[in-house]
């Protein structure tokens, strides 16, 4: 499959060399290289891509849950052309602000006053600021496996050498009594719990109900703030997973779609503590940042949420990805093929192994050999998804794409299965 792949992909292979000699790896976003080299896009339209040698793909991985609009939604290109011509870089307030802040303020009830940034990084590092500033405490409670971002990488146990230091306290992803028990340890030193509702990337695994629950109470109880980075699962319903939870986080982080596939990042919650960064009050919080409000986003972001990503588009697409988890996991019994499909609503993860995963930990012994074989075969196959087994449905995928990654899936379900042993 590697040899086929290198074969293919000549154009693809002396762009990623070209690229090498400025950047290292040749790519800024480490998510997206891989083994032997990353193919180069050189367009898409709708749920379409094509590559520099001229391969056309259904993108099934959605800008790993930004791009669910696809890649030419009519109007999101209207909205962001007309804003052009209006000029850009305004250096001041602009009406488009406030609508977006409205909108979003009105579907997430938990949210009763926001503020923007330029990436879901962005939005997590100042929303533990917030509950740090808030609660006078030191401690952040995160979770095994977690990603809130690039300098907020929590995989494998130890956080990365370049998160932003903070005293985190780790945790394990749905591990209820370990959780209970670190928080009550914790006591009043612990400013705030950060959780994805569903761990994203570690695999696409929801939290337990229960668990996220404890979560709300136990933090409650002690004082501490309770923040859900949405940043992924606010796509599974108009007011993302703390409305389906019925859970009401004291912050949330959000980013992705909502910016209208701009980048974007924003954080919200109570009034009482977002108010912290109201500039008219003694001692406020300061929050800069030259693009937080730049007039691109927000007029993509009011067209995204109050035109295409409705809350009726929010339950369909939704419901779509939930008959493709059940239809592959209906296919991997027919076939014997010993895999998994996870996750929620339009957000699906594809593991090597039988079993459903409740931790980040379940899935350390999936076989990287067959990842490979899967990704690559599924290229050659005209399917683009993550490497790592990422599906996020976006909005021009219909009947027809679904019904091709079905068929690939079962022709290929054999030779997995043999290759498996
Ligand atoms: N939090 C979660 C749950 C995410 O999935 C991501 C991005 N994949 C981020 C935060 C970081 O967002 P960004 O890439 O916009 O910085």
């Amino acid at each position: 499959a590697r040899q086929g792949f290198i074969d293919r992909n000549p154009e693809s292979l002396k762009l990623h060399g070209r690229a090498s000699q400025f950047l290292p790896g040749g790519n800024t976003r480490t998510v997206l290289y891989y083994d032997p080299f990353p193919l180069t896009f050189v367009s898409g339209e709708g749920c379409r891509l094509e590559d520099a040698d001229g391969h056309r793909y259904v993108d099934f991985l959605g800008e790993f849950t930004a791009g669910i609009f696809g890649h030419s939604d009519p109007v999101i290109r209207q909205a962001v052309v007309g804003a052009m011509g209006n000029g850009i870089n305004l250096g001041g307030h602009g009406p488009l602000e406030a609508r977006l802040a409205d909108l979003v303020c009105s579907r997430f009830p938990s949210i009763e006053r926001v503020r923007f940034a330029n990436s879901g990084t962005e939005a997590n590092l100042l929303a533990i600021a917030l509950a740090k500033a808030f609660t006078r405490r030191d401690k952040i409670l995160v979770f095994d496996g977690a990603y809130h971002g690039s300098l907020l990488t929590f995989g494998g146990g130890a956080g990365s050498p370049v998160n932003v230091p903070h005293h985190f306290v780790i945790a394990p992803f749905n591990g209820f009594e370990e959780t209970q028990k670190l928080i009550r340890q914790q006591g009043d030193d612990l400013a705030a719990v950060l959780v994805e509702p569903m761990q994203g990337s570690a695999g696409c695994i929801p939290g337990d109900p229960e668990f996220l629950s404890m979560l709300r109470s136990e933090t409650s109880a002690t004082g501490s703030l309770l923040i859900f980075d949405e940043v992924m699962t606010s796509r599974l319903a108009a007011g993302g997973r703390q409305q389906q939870l019925d859970i009401r986080p004291d912050l949330t982080t959000l980013g992705k779609y909502i910016g209208g596939g701009m980048s974007f990042g924003a954080f919200g919650g109570r009034s009482d503590i977002m108010d912290l960064f109201d500039p008219a009050r003694p001692g406020a919080l300061p929050h800069a940042g030259t693009f937080n409000n730049n007039v691109l986003t927000m007029a993509a972001g009011v067209a995204a949420l109050s035109e295409v990503y409705t809350p009726e588009a929010a339950q369909a697409l939704n419901a779509r990805g939930d008959a493709l988890r059940e239809a592959l996991n209906r296919l991997f019994r027919e076939t014997g093929l010993p895999f998994v499909a996870t996750g929620l609503g339009s957000l699906i993860g594809l593991h090597p192994t039988p079993d459903t995963p409740n931790s980040p930990a379940d899935l350390e012994a999936c076989d990287p050999a067959i990842r490979e074989l899967v990704f690559l075969d599924l290229l050659e196959d005209g399917v683009y998804l993550a490497r790592r087994g990422l599906i996020a449905l976006s909005l021009p995928i219909g009947d027809a794409e679904v019904d091709m990654f079905l068929d690939v899936m079962r022709a290929r379900s054999t030779r997995w299965r043999d290759a498996l042993g």
